[in-house]
Formats: C-alpha cells, structure tokens, sequence
C-alpha cells in the first residue's frame, strides 16, 4: 500500500461525454492496485472552456490529494493509461477530452523535463485548478513561486467562469 508513499496533487477535468462518469470513474481508477491512495478530494466545479478551438463546451473539474508509491513517471503513465481507458483521444492541443488528468505536483519536486513538468507549469494562473485546489491543500506551497495556494488563488487573473456543481464527487 501507499503507506510510505509520496504527497501528488492531481487535477481532473472533462468536457466531453459522461463528465461526472469520467471523473468519478477515473478517480477510481487511479486507486487500482494500491500504489495510489486518494486522501482528499476538493468539491466539484464546472468551468467555462478556456484556450483551445472555439466553442467547446464546459468542464468538470477537481482535484485530489494523493499518496503514491509509484515514481512521478509512473504516475503519469498510470494517468495516461486512465485517459485512454475513459475514451480519451488526442486530437488537438486542448481540444475537448473525456477526462485529463495532470500532475499539479508531485512531493515538490521541480522538473523542466517536457513529458514531465514540475510543479504543471501553467496552474498557477487557472482558476479552475486553484479553486479546487484550495480545497483539498490551501496552505499548499508552489515549489518554484514560494506561495501558497491561497497566495495563488488571491491573484489570480483569468476571469474563468467557474462555480461549485457539487460537495460530493
Ligand atoms: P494538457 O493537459 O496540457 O491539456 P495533454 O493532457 O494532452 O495536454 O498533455 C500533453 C503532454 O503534457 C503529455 O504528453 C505529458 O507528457 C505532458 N506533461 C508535461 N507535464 C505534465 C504534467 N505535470 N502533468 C501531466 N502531463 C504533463
Ligand atoms: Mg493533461
């Protein structure tokens, strides 16, 4: 089991078919096997798209707390592979998807390398990661900018559309 595991934080979206199948789903998924064990879970919002084609219809969004035994590149393989399972092709960057599921942090490492970038170099300016993010880790402390989640969320300046769809997941 994860008992010696490290600290991941992860975000879920969808914006394509069963959004709240796909995220639940996925959640599960992850904790298949044991080497992944969910600890929180922030509530779930949905969020106008935003980048990407025009006209993309709006996601779920979450993010959970995670203890892993896996190594950051398993994690993500292991990610991957739920992608897939949940009917997700890559078509275009940030087209419409079933489920996507990044990596926001793994135990604070930093990492430049481009399958694997640490801490997700683009979640401190979203809010529909910070906002549920805040959730699960509000005292949170980005591993590169020295802030908090709750630093982060308070400048934030996207002007997403984003609210809380529901407490329970
Ligand atoms: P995005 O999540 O940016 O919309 P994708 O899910 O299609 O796009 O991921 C594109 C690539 O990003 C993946 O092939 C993966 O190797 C890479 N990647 C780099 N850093 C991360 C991270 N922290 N979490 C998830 N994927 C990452
Ligand atoms: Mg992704």
């Amino acid at each position: 089991m994860a008992g010696n595991g490290e600290i991941a934080l992860l975000a879920l979206g969808s914006n394509l078919g069963r959004r709240h199948h796909c995220l639940s789903g996925g959640r599960r998924a992850l904790a298949r096997g044991g080497q992944v064990v969910v600890r929180r879970c922030s509530r779930l919002y949905e969020s106008a798209a935003q980048g990407g084609p025009p006209g993309q219809p709006p996601y779920l969004n979450a993010v959970i707390e995670v203890v892993s035994t896996l190594s950051p590149e398993d994690l993500l393989a292991r990610c991957q592979e739920i992608e897939r399972e949940f009917g997700r092709e890559r078509r275009e960057r940030w087209g419409a998807r079933t489920l996507d599921i990044d990596i926001l942090d793994f135990a604070g490492r930093v990492s430049g390398n481009p399958r694997l970038v640490l801490p997700h170099p683009r979640l401190h300016r979203r809010s529909f990661v910070l906002l549920p993010l805040l959730d699960v880790a509000p005292g949170w402390r980005h591993p590169l900018l020295g802030k908090t989640a709750s630093q982060l969320a308070a400048c934030l300046q996207d002007g997403g559309a984003i609210r809380v769809l529901d407490e329970e997941w």
